[in-house]
């Protein structure tokens, strides 16, 4: 029988890893999601859906299921779950590392306004300014909010409250093609890209299309994460687990 590894999902990097891990090893793989998506993709193995309560119902639950691995392959943008992740493995005796992908790094005809916060994200678009928002249906709130400005909010989920106008809302499910961000940003007249540093193999067709059209890009950085163990990419990954469950 093989190991039990609980991977903390919600992300296209943990699909990918329940996947490898199911197809190349007789580990038994556990995805765990936070039940923000009503739909959320296809996943491998089995599922289990919810908040656990905090660190130590984490802690408590790698003991009771006998996990012999914890996996931290939630979005860089989640500190709360990898902050609790990191204790409850301390807490359990269980060993876990972190699977986060590199973030984008700006080439040079890319116009990159670097902040810290979604607060500082939305104080840095100037009045007048037609924004394409792209941080995720629960940090758009924020930039509703500023009727000096208007917003397209593209998001997976359509959020409870529709915006007021001159703000719109765009439900869409990533992958995006260079070809259809131009259109946006062309049919929406944009003038400024607000997003995530999600980082991947390839820079976003959001952030190239951004560039194509000279548009600045409000680049929202990744939170400070406990350091623990961190694979760069799925090979890193199995590479880190044949180690820690040797
Ligand atoms: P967060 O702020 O770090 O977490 C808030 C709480 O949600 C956690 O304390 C935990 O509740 C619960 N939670 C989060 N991820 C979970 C998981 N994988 N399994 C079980 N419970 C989880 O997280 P978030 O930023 O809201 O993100 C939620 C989920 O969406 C994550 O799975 C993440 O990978 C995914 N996601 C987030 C973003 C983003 O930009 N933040 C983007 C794409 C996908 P308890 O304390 O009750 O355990």
């Amino acid at each position: 029988m093989g190991r039990r590894i609980l991977i903390l999902g919600g992300t296209a990097d943990a699909r990918e890893l329940a996947e490898l891990l199911d197809r190349e090893t007789d580990c038994e793989v556990i995805t765990s999601l936070a039940g923000r998506t009503s739909q959320p993709a296809v996943q491998t193995g089995t599922v289990r859906v919810g908040g656990f309560g905090g660190a130590d119902p984490l802690a408590g639950y790698l003991a009771e299921n006998e996990i012999n691995l914890l996996i931290d392959a939630t979005h860089p943008y989640a500190a709360q779950i990898s902050t609790n992740a990191t204790a409850a493995s301390e807490a359990a005796g269980v060993p876990s590392f972190r699977l986060e992908r590199p973030g984008w790094a700006p080439l040079e005809a890319d116009n990159w306004i670097n902040v810290s916060t979604v607060e500082e994200a939305v104080a840095a678009l100037p009045n007048g300014a037609r924004a394409l928002v792209t941080v995720g249906t629960g940090g758009a709130a924020p930039f509703l909010q500023r009727l000096d400005i208007q917003v397209v909010a593209r998001m997976i989920e359509r959020p409870a409250e529709p915006p007021m106008p001159p703000h719109k809302v765009m439900v869409a499910r990533p992958p995006f093609a260079l070809e259809d961000e131009l259109l946006l940003m062309r049919t929406e007249h944009i003038t400024h890209l607000v997003t995530k540093n999600a980082g991947g193999k390839k820079m976003a067709p959001k952030i190239a299309a951004a560039r194509a059209l000279k548009i600045p890009v409000v680049m929202i950085a990744r939170p400070k994460l406990p350091e623990i163990e961190t694979a760069r990419n799925l090979n890193h990954a199995l590479a880190i687990m044949g180690r820690l469950l040797a």
